[in-house]
């Protein structure tokens, strides 16, 4: 399947093909700062997944950190950031945006990610990382509940 989104002034097009490798909130002051969320929302997909038509758009390299983002020069909108494994993260607001407004649960957020990080708590069913995927639980989540299939 292949999604098409756009930004918000519809000069710049995308195409996402396939499936996300990750489906994430980040709570990470790098995200926070970088992309001025509280929560950033996102899909990470390989970067032949993610197709851009339009050239009216230009990428940021952050000044310190392996991450960059590539924005529409007309309404600013973020297209999509390049994390520090070379993946294309797609802001969530943009795929939600391009079905009327509504995320569709193949994009959902599966997890919490640098939860340590948060400046917002939340509370929901899916497990918080204090850090990354493969590190440890945010405390009460020592023992993941048996429906999280972990
Ligand atoms: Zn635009
Ligand atoms: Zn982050």
């Amino acid at each position: 399947m292949a999604l098409r989104i756009t930004c918000l002034c519809g000069t710049n097009a995308m195409q996402l093909h396939g499936t996300p490798a990750a489906q994430a909130n980040c709570h990470c002051a790098t995200c926070r700062d970088f992309y001025g969320v509280a929560v950033f929302s996102a899909t990470a997909w390989a970067v032949e997944s993610v197709t851009v038509s339009g050239a009216e758009n230009a990428r940021f390299q952050h000044p310190a950190k392996q991450l960059s983002r590539t924005f529409c020069l007309n309404c600013g909108d973020v297209l999509f950031g390049t994390n520090r494994l070379g993946m294309r993260v797609v802001p969530n607001a943009l795929v939600a945006r391009a079905a009327g407004g509504v995320l569709d649960a193949a994009f959902a957020p599966t997890m919490h990610l640098f939860y340590r990080e948060r400046v917002i708590d939340v509370a929901d069913a899916l497990p918080k990382y204090l850090d990354g995927w493969d590190g440890p639980l945010h405390a009460g989540q020592d023992h993941p509940q048996p429906w999280l299939g972990l």
